[in-house]
């Protein structure tokens, strides 16, 4: 009898120390969220090649009201197919309630990831979370003109603060929302391909001396500036005036680097 009840302690405890320790990395379905939990450009050869995964699932989480333009994604997943190897895309969306918070630190933007994100990496499905938020980052400056467009913040995770992008949109009568919207989810998708040698290394040096991560090269995507909202501008009317195409590319020397570390 004493036997039998130190054993079914032994069990509670087992039980106890599994479901603590899963708690933290597993949805309440059981799916193991670890592998999308790693840092910035850990995941840039899994979503470039196809070795891991063949398939990239993207979730596409939007505040009401804040969901992307379907020409934003089409010109996203274009750029996807045009330097990752998968063939298999799929964009899932997910309409979110507001947080109704004024500003969001990253870390408030990786909990809300927490209670919102149903999309993890599964089987062959490399999948990656994209927050459409209303509120703008609480590190901007709108006085000195210092307003935050994205942030990625793990290896599948990125946020992008489309009520800022809006504001700058609408008060450009040259840009339109589309251009920011392409130009920051490109931009920010950059880091997640390793760009610019953050898990992607570089093959000739190009990285920005002044801007960590970013490339030195005028004109591409990979521009520090094209992270905050006063840059982003100036080089999208630039381009538009000059090109007739506002959204900005990805430079020979960042390709050669995607293509090196499994990329097309
Ligand atoms: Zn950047
Ligand atoms: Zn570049």
């Amino acid at each position: 009898m004493k036997k039998f009840r130190i054993f079914t302690i032994l069990i509670a405890i087992g039980l106890f120390l599994n479901c603590s320790k899963d708690s933290d990395n597993t949805t309440p379905s059981g799916i193991d969220k670890s592998a999308n939990l790693l840092a910035t450009g850990d995941s840039a050869n899994d979503i470039l090649s196809n070795t891991a995964y063949s398939r990239l699932l993207i979730e596409a989480a939007y505040v009401t009201g804040f969901r992307p333009t379907s020409e934003t994604m089409n010109n996203f997943e274009t750029y996807l197919r045009n330097r990752t190897f998968k063939n298999d895309i799929q964009v899932v969306y997910r309409e979110l309630a507001s947080p109704d918070e004024e500003t969001l630190t990253l870390q408030e933007i990786a909990d809300l990831e927490s209670e919102n994100r149903t999309a993890y990496n599964d089987g062959q499905t490399l999948a990656i979370y994209i927050y459409f938020a209303d509120a703008p980052s609480d590190s901007d400056d709108e006085d000195e003109g210092i307003v935050t467009l994205g942030a990625v913040y793990r290896n599948t995770s990125m946020v992008i603060h489309e009520g800022v992008v809006r504001k700058l949109a609408n008060r450009s009568a040259l840009i339109t929302i589309s251009d920011v919207e392409t130009s920051t989810l490109n931009h920010e998708f950059g880091h997640l391909f390793g760009l610019v040698d953050l898990g992607t290394a570089m093959v000739n040096p190009h990285e920005d001396p002044d801007a960590e991560n970013h490339c030195d090269i005028a004109g591409c995507l990979m521009r520090a500036e094209l992270e905050f909202g006063g840059g982003m501008m100036s080089v999208l009317e630039k381009s538009k005036l000059s090109k007739g195409v506002a959204v900005p590319t990805l430079d020979a020397e960042c390709i050669l680097d995607l293509q090196n570390n499994g990329g097309r």
